[in-house]
């Protein structure tokens, strides 16, 4: 397993919103005024969405067309969710405010009946307050409240918002989404209107989910109810051992341990993996989230971290342009040179990142390499980056595996915009698609007793949920070897 090749899964479909179209619609109820009542798009979609952009997946154009529109219930056996009758409605347009009477789900003061209006492109709030019944000399009253009312002047698409409008009484209350974890509330007192913050209760569920491979990773996944997200992550979490775009095979499966993130009965998004299983090919890895002191991190279950000393690539790319290659023959000079790298075609301004920890070595331009970075790793590990279209690190900086060093470009001896990335092993280029990456530091003696408390309720729901898979049980029960057993 250690001449696996590290998989980029880059050809992931598009984002859906799909898993959190499908977690957030409360119970809904038709309204009066014959306004009709739809589910909320509440800002966790768009934020899965706009999540998905900046990781860069770009939708292939056969995929997106499958991406569209689908609304479907989770599978999980733990998530109930209502579907309000026009779920399937939320894309036409015929009316600017969406409302809908909500069952308060808690007693909150005095039974409230909201109103829950959710702003639709190019509205107002002074529209917004029209449309139900309120006048603008109230909006100016609120919006100049204090400092949080007026960001209510602020309002986006996707914004939601509660009134408590008394038919003799008028205007009672407004509830606003402050952020994830607060509610702004303003209402009308005997002394005019007050103000108050309260917070949100995020509810972490702990859900899993499972699934066998027969034609891609994302078909089962999405089977398995898991979103285009989360399908990326578990393959970045494997990606060390598995290569996503070579080495998948029918019959391989997956299972994993993660959580949702509930807010008041309304699914938000998905939480991290906490634990996961790939079977591929008949080797089965393990990984478990733990935090080790430098944030998260996945290790095996007997301490290893999944992830190298060194990316394998160093940036996201579109296809290998030209190997690593002794006797090549140049397209440019026309004479036989050796090609010392791996050249990685990605569109100009690809971030490329550092494959390890490191110093900045060299950061210079020559009309050769262009703009180039070396990085030194450790005595012995150099890497080298060429033709970038910009350097953001200079000679003598630290770096840290990941961090952006530049931009792909193609600048010096280039006939298109790529990386040519050279790895050399004691001064000596090697191939840096097969050459093998050193592991990265396993986690310290003194953690592992944490590590494996935390860890194996999660693999005893890993085995619950996957019964079937081929489990490496030596590498499974540490407690069975002896201290320092080489074997195990
Ligand atoms: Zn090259």
């Amino acid at each position: 397993m250690a001449t696996r090749r590290q998989g980029h899964a880059r050809r992931a479909p598009a984002a859906l919103a799909r898993s959190a179209l499908a977690g957030i619609v409360p119970v809904i109820e038709r309204v009066r005024d014959g306004i009709r009542a739809r589910p909320g798009w509440s800002a966790a979609a768009v934020a899965l969405v706009a999540l998905g952009l900046v990781l860069g997946w770009l939708p292939g154009e056969q995929e997106a067309a499958q991406s569209t529109a689908s609304v479907i219930a989770l599978p999980l056996a733990t998530v109930e969710t209502t579907v309000g009758p026009d779920a399937s409605a939320a894309t036409d347009d015929e009316t600017a405010v969406v409302a809908a009477v909500i069952e308060p789900p808690v007693a909150k003061p005095a039974e409230r009946e909201w109103i829950l209006v959710e702003v639709q492109p190019g509205q107002t709030m002074e529209r917004i307050f029209r449309q139900v019944g309120l006048g603008p000399g109230l909006l100016h009253r609120v919006v100049n409240h204090d400092d949080y009312t007026r960001g209510l002047a602020r309002i986006r698409p996707g914004d939601e918002f509660a009134f408590d409008i008394d038919e003799e009484l008028g205007f009672l209350a407004l509830r606003a989404e402050l952020d994830e974890e607060s509610w702004l509330y303003v209402e009308q007192g005997p002394d005019g209107l007050g103000s108050r913050i309260e917070p949100r209760s995020l509810d972490r569920r702990v859900v899993e989910a499972s699934g066998v491979i027969s034609s891609s990773l994302f078909n089962a996944a999405k089977s398995a109810g898991l979103s285009d997200n989360m399908t990326m992550r578990l393959a970045n979490i494997f990606g060390w051992d598995v290569d996503f775009a070579l080495d998948i095979r029918a019959g391989d499966r997956f299972a994993l341990v993660y959580e949702e993130i509930w807010r008041e009965g309304e699914f938000l998004r998905d939480g991290p993996i906490l634990a996961a299983r790939f079977t591929n090919q008949g080797d089965t890895f393990e990984a478990i989230r733990f935090d080790a002191g430098n944030g998260p991190d996945y290790f095996a279950p007997d301490g290893r971290p999944m992830r190298k000393a060194f990316l394998r690539a160093p940036l996201n790319f579109t296809r290998v342009t030209s190997n690593f290659n002794p006797r090549r023959f140049h397209p440019i000079t026309r004479q036989v040179r050796p090609h010392n790298g791996t050249d990685y075609g990605a569109p100009t301004g690809t971030p490329v990142w550092a494959a390890g920890d490191g110093r900045v070595i060299r950061s210079a331009y020559n009309n050769v390499n262009g703009h180039y970075v070396f990085i030194q790793h450790g005595n012995n590990i150099i890497t080298r980056y060429l033709h970038l279209s910009r350097r953001d690190v200079r000679q003598g900086d630290r770096v840290r595996q990941g961090q952006t060093i530049g931009a792909v470009g193609m600048t010096g001896l280039a006939t298109g915009p790529h990386l040519h990335y050279e790895f050399l092993v004691n001064g000596a280029h090697r191939n840096p698609r097969t050459v093998d990456l050193p592991d990265a530091d396993p986690l310290p003696d003194s953690l592992m007793e944490n590590f494996l408390a935390a860890g194996r309720p999660l693999l005893a729901r890993l085995d619950h949920v996957d019964p079937n898979a081929p489990l490496l049980l030596a590498q499974r029960d540490p407690a069975g070897c002896e201290d320092d057993g080489a074997d195990c």
